[in-house]
């Protein structure tokens, strides 16, 4: 049954389940909502990189640090073309964009993505675009233009937020979803671990992604990965029975979400990255990129495919499946 009602005390007590019986648990709400073998395989291209006016402290596209990233102006719309035929060719149904931009600004660069979100759906790929705060209006015109996912993450708990972002309030990225929400695009909204965050945090984060009034369609989970030059660059790594039972806790509170293993997947083991598959989680991210994190390459990830007997999911198909109904 989908619930958007979840308490933060019925959170806690599902993630703090003895580890075996949460993924149990995970596993079994996963294999009775959705096709458990499928993989929804994204690929991520960084379209304008760096020279961000945020101050996410996580981020080494944000100006204010001294991170490695080189600053790149925004991609041309053939470019864009050539990676999503390679992305697509290698497997990826859907292709998400990245822009380090605060907000979507009404101005040639905004036609210009609205111009390659037309191109890469004509090739009958799911397009996503992660493009900061976005107006209804900027929403319409990225449907319009083909769009299928909208990707905006709340990062973290409403109370942490402010420790790790002070340019923009955590109201100002639920009235983006909002926005999203409104303008019929599905929704990806996730967060990520590893900021130095109390379990408290991290219930909070899935809290409010699941009372919103329609769960995301996507969820990615994240694990930093520190970068230097970013505040957070002295973070410890989450262990991966962190990353798994924030996975199983995602699946059992929003069953037929996509729940996506995203940042930190490089750092884990093929047998680490089962055992999240096993919790409930159904994409991943893959290509050369992820934003400016390396991934692993798309064949060593269709090799694990071959051995885990998982497949890649193919495009659209969150239209058959999505939009539950919630209590
Ligand atoms: S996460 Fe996005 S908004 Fe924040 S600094 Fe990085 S590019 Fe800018």
């Amino acid at each position: 049954m989908m619930r958007n009602n979840w308490t933060k005390e019925e959170i806690r007590e599902i993630y703090d389940r003895p580890l075996l019986d949460l993924m149990y648990e995970a596993a079994t709400v996963h294999r009775d909502n959705n096709n458990y073998s499928e993989v929804q395989v994204s690929s991520l291209i960084s379209i304008k990189t760096g020279g961000c006016s945020e101050d996410c402290s996580y981020c080494p596209q944000a100006a204010r640090y001294n991170t490695d990233v080189n600053v790149q102006a925004l991609m041309k719309v053939d470019e864009v073309i050539d990676a999503a035929v390679k992305a697509k060719t290698a497997g990826a149904s859907r292709l998400c964009m990245g822009a380090a931009w605060r907000e979507v600004r009404d101005n040639r660069d905004f036609d210009r993505v609205l111009e390659m979100v037309k191109a890469v759906n004509e090739m009958e790929m799911e397009v996503c675009c992660t493009l900061g705060m976005l107006t209804y209006e900027q929403a319409e015109k990225l449907k319009e233009a083909g769009l299928y996912a909208y990707n905006h993450n709340v990062d973290t708990s409403e109370e942490n937020y402010k420790s790790i972002i002070t340019t923009r309030t955590y109201d100002d990225r639920l009235q983006t979803l909002h926005n999203v929400r409104k303008a019929k695009l599905t929704v990806c909204s996730g967060g990520i671990i590893g900021l130095g965050e109390t379990v408290e945090d991290r219930i909070g984060m899935l809290h409010t992604l699941s009372t919103l009034p329609q769960h995301p369609e996507s969820v990615p989970i994240n694990a930093l990965v520190p970068v230097k030059g970013t505040p957070l660059e002295d973070q410890p790594r989450v262990s991966v029975w962190d990353m798994v039972r924030m996975i199983a806790t995602a699946r059992i509170i929003m069953p037929k979400t996509v729940v996506r293993l995203s940042a930190g997947r490089l750092e884990m083991s093929m047998s680490e990255q089962a055992l999240c598959f096993m919790a409930g989680a159904n994409s991943i991210f893959a290509g050369d990129k992820l934003l400016t994190t390396p991934n692993p390459s798309f064949n060593e990830d269709m090799q694990m495919f071959d051995i885990l007997g998982l497949r890649p999911r193919k495009a659209f198909k969150d239209k058959e499946q999505m939009h539950a109904e919630t209590v």
